[in-house]
C-alpha cells in the first residue's frame, strides 16, 4: 500500500534567512513535519483511511488521524507560501480581490498580522476563499484546516511556537512581521 511521503521543500533550507533560519527549517521540516507524515502512515494502516487522499482524510477523519493528516497538509502549504527574494506585495487579480475584500493591502496585512499574533496557543492563521468567493482571515487552533469548513486555503502562517522559538524565542510578533518579507505571492495568487 502506498504511503504518504514528506514532500521535498521547494527551496534550500538556508534561503529564508535572515527571517527563518536553516536551523529552524532543519527541525521544523526535518523533524516536526516528518513526524506528522510518519504518525499518519502508522495511524491509517489497516483502516478505512488507507489509500485515501490527504484532502479526503482531512474532511472525514477525527482525532489523531485528522490531526496528523491536517498537519501534513498545513506544513506543505506553509512551505509553499514562502520563498527567497519575494516581491513584498501581491499584484494583478490577487491584489484586486484583496482590495475588494479588505479595503487595501495595508489593511489586509494589519488584520492578518493581528489575527496571527493574537491566536491563543498553537495554530494556524489562514487566508481563505469562502463559499461566496470572498477572501476571509480565519484563525484555526492546533491542526485546524479550512477544508473542513468548505473554504479554500489561499495563504497560511504557522504560529505554533516550534515555527519560531529557535530564532525568536517567544517573540511571535517579530516572526509574523518578518513573514511578510518572504511571502510567495505567485503561489498565493494561484490558489484563487
Ligand atoms: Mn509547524
Amino acid at each position: 500500500m502506498s504511503k504518504f511521503v514528506l514532500e521535498a521543500l521547494p527551496y534550500e533550507k538556508n534561503v529564508l534567512e535572515p527571517y527563518i533560519s536553516q536551523r529552524t527549517l532543519e527541525f521544523h521540516y526535518g523533524k516536526h513535519h516528518q513526524t506528522y507524515v510518519d504518525n499518519l502512515n502508522k495511524l491509517i494502516e489497516g483502516t478505512e483511511f488507507e489509500g485515501k487522499s490527504l484532502e479526503t482524510i482531512i474532511k472525514t477523519a477525527q482525532g489523531g488521524v485528522f490531526n496528523n493528516a491536517a498537519q501534513v497538509f498545513n506544513h506543505t502549504f506553509y512551505w509553499n507560501c514562502m520563498k527567497a527574494n519575494a516581491k513584498g506585495q501581491p499584484e494583478g487579480e490577487l491584489l484586486r480581490v484583496i482590495e475588494r475584500d479588505f479595503g487595501s493591502f495595508e489593511k489586509f496585512k494589519e488584520d492578518f498580522t493581528a489575527k496571527s499574533v493574537s491566536l491563543f496557543g498553537s495554530g494556524w492563521c489562514w487566508l481563505v476563499k469562502n463559499k461566496e468567493g470572498r477572501l476571509e482571515i480565519v484563525q484555526k487552533t492546533n491542526a485546524g484546516n479550512p477544508l473542513t469548513d468548505g473554504n479554500k486555503p489561499v495563504l497560511v502562517i504557522d504560529v505554533w511556537e516550534h515555527a519560531y522559538y529557535l530564532d525568536k524565542q517567544n517573540a511571535r510578533a517579530k516572526y509574523v512581521a518578518d513573514f511578510w518579507n518572504i511571502v510567495n505571492w505567485d503561489f498565493v495568487a494561484k490558489q484563487l
